[in-house]
């Protein structure tokens, strides 16, 4: 892969991870710099047995876990649930991360994700980095629908680093979706689609070839 610098747009923490954390994990593996903003901490949403910060904490760990530098990880503080409300902010802080880091390609969710903070991302997003390539990343449990048109090789040590880094998230223990047995069976399904072990896949937003 030609581009250099990658970046992970995360409307909350572990949504980077959980969509495309084993490929985090082989660009790290590639030398390439990896960046890694999240917008929200949720603390609205935390579980009231946790410190109201702690996805602050478990973030770190989680990227840290793929090999991402601490520098290169930004998280913002915008209210769970109610990005519709700040779209221009969030526009704005795009805008200035396209211009601080120049990145070569960004990863974000997709245009059939659901979720009203992954959609302000998206939306957002196409409007701050449509000059250079897009994709969007896969969470099946907000997807109406997905079109598999990319697809990432990934070998076993890859999707091991993606189950570490989630494992951090001890706050969000529980859900379905957060099982090695999901994230896993995944990864095979979309392995299989290319005929390879392990891949993760992702809607081509844009494609921007220099
Ligand atoms: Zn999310």
């Amino acid at each position: 892969m030609t581009f250099k610098k990658t970046l992970v747009l995360a409307p909350h923490t572990d949504d980077g991870e959980f969509g495309c954390g084993g490929s985090i994990a082989r660009f790290i593996e590639e030398k390439k710099e990896v960046f890694y903003v999240a917008f929200s901490t949720a603390e609205e949403s935390v579980p009231p047995n946790f410190p109201r910060d702690i996805l602050r904490k478990e973030v770190k760990e989680a990227t840290a876990k793929l090999g991402i530098k601490k520098s290169n990880l930004m998280l913002f503080k915008y209210e769970v649930r109610n990005f519709p409300s700040f779209r221009q902010e969030i526009l704005d802080d795009m805008i200035k991360l396209n211009n601080k880091i120049k990145p070569d390609i960004v990863f974000l969710p997709s245009t059939k994700d659901t979720h009203q903070d992954h959609q302000v991302i998206t939306d957002e997003g196409f409007r701050a980095f449509k000059k250079i390539t897009m994709l969007g990343y896969e969470i099946p449990w907000n997807n109406l629908t997905f079109d598999t048109n990319a697809f990432i090789f990934l070998e076993d040590r890859h999707l091991e680093k993606k189950l570490t880094s989630l494992e951090c998230y001890l706050s969000q223990f529980g859900r379905t979706y957060a099982t090695e047995k999901f994230i896993k069976s995944l990864a095979v399904t979309r392995g299989a689609q290319i005929g390879t072990k392990y891949a993760e896949t992702f809607e081509v937003i844009r494609w921007v070839l220099k």
